[in-house]
């Protein structure tokens, strides 16, 4: 007994020892080539709009809603080691310039001139504060015309698809004319991504992805996984909401993140965590006119309800129309959105509070259309 007591010590001594003599800096998590600091990361969030087009009424909700997405998510996935500070500046930022001269000839043009302006306007970065900084613009505009309400686009005159299409019909970001990017810059040690409109504007489910994938992902250096998966910086968000996706544990390691030896994905539907469980799907996926829709349900385990409160948009600039809430504690599999009475987009946000605190919101988004003659 003594003997295995004192081995116990000396193990443990042993144990605590590295901790102490480790020099910290080589411990915090970091940049995926290992260059820079990401204990805390300093995003700056601006919402860029061309001199000659108009904010979206409700944009700062918007805004709002996508942090607390990607926040979440970077929590659970650096398991608290990695900081994320977000500063959203308070303004539409005004551009100085057109849509079509903010645009130029190309995506990468659209890129540079937009985050330029923005980086000059707010003089980002200048005063270098504490964490690694990063640069987020959320751009009113593609870098090609595009209604991302509809996902159309005008070719000649003629109403043209542009957007992604699950083979169900369900709706996930993607469009040719959209033009979301991301750099990392090693020598100066900063990130800078582009949002284009059609990557959060409306949110598709997935768009959540996008804002992470590129306003925090590429801006710390990570690249899209070998082999393709549906993690974050790969496949997500033509697949999930950001919840349902995950960090591959080969990038974690290179972050200097925690990564768990389980399966991946994690069993997410068998978390008691709410923003991990919870989705929220309509159903069918493409309804008709004058046909019933409801929104299917995932919940964390034992969840018991406080507040469900659902709201529908089918005008972009338009209100939020608040459905009428159902009382009772058990979660419900399905809650009923009614009958839309024409072919329309709708934008749906479902939010949830639980007995025991948790709250979400959830976003999402569908089209109703007519039936293939
Ligand atoms: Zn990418």
């Amino acid at each position: 007994m003594f003997m295995f007591a004192r081995l116990l010590a000396m193990l443990m001594a042993c144990l605590t020892m590295p901790a102490i003599l480790a020099p910290v800096r080589a411990e915090a998590p970091h940049t995926f080539d290992g260059k820079h600091d990401i204990s805390v990361i300093n995003l700056t969030v601006a919402y860029l709009v061309p001199k000659d087009r108009e904010a979206l009424p409700d944009w700062r909700e918007r805004v709002d809603y996508y942090m607390d997405r990607i926040s979440r998510f970077h929590e659970r996935e650096s398991g608290g080691v990695s900081k994320l500070k977000i500063q959203v500046h308070p303004e539409p930022l005004i551009s100085g310039k057109p849509a079509q001269e903010l645009r130029g000839d190309e995506p990468n043009a659209t890129f540079f001139n937009s985050v330029n302006e923005v980086a000059a306007l707010l003089k980002w970065n200048q005063e270098k504060p504490e964490g690694f900084p990063i640069l987020l613009v959320l751009s009113e505009i593609n870098w090609r015309e595009l209604d991302d309400f509809t996902r159309l686009r005008q070719l000649d005159g003629q109403p043209m698809f542009d957007g992604n299409l699950a083979p169900d019909g369900r709706h996930f970001p993607g469009a040719e004319s959209g033009g979301a990017r991301a750099i990392y810059d090693p020598e100066k040690g900063l990130g800078i991504g582009l949002v284009s409109a059609d990557g959060w504007r409306v949110p598709y489910s997935g768009s959540d992805c996008v804002v992470y994938h590129e306003g925090v992902g590429h801006a710390i250096g990570l690249p899209h996984p070998e082999p393709a998966d549906d993690s974050v910086m790969c496949f997500g968000q033509y697949h999930y909401w950001i919840n349902q996706t995950w960090v591959t544990p080969e990038q974690k390691l290179a972050l200097g993140w925690p990564a768990h030896s389980g399966p991946v994905p994690l069993d997410f539907g068998g978390s008691s965590n709410l923003f991990t469980a919870f989705t929220a799907l309509q159903s069918p996926i493409v309804p008709q006119p004058g046909e019933a829709v409801t929104l299917k349900l995932t919940w964390p385990k034992d969840a018991k309800v406080s507040v469900i409160q659902v709201r529908i948009q089918t005008d972009l600039q338009g209100p939020w129309l608040t459905l009428p809430s159902r009382p009772g504690v058990e979660p419900p599999a399905e809650l009923a959105l009614g009958t839309f009475d024409r072919v329309t987009p709708v934008s749906y946000r479902v939010n949830v509070v639980l007995e025991d605190g948790q709250k979400v919101e959830l976003r999402g988004y569908f089209q109703v259309k007519a039936q293939a003659p």
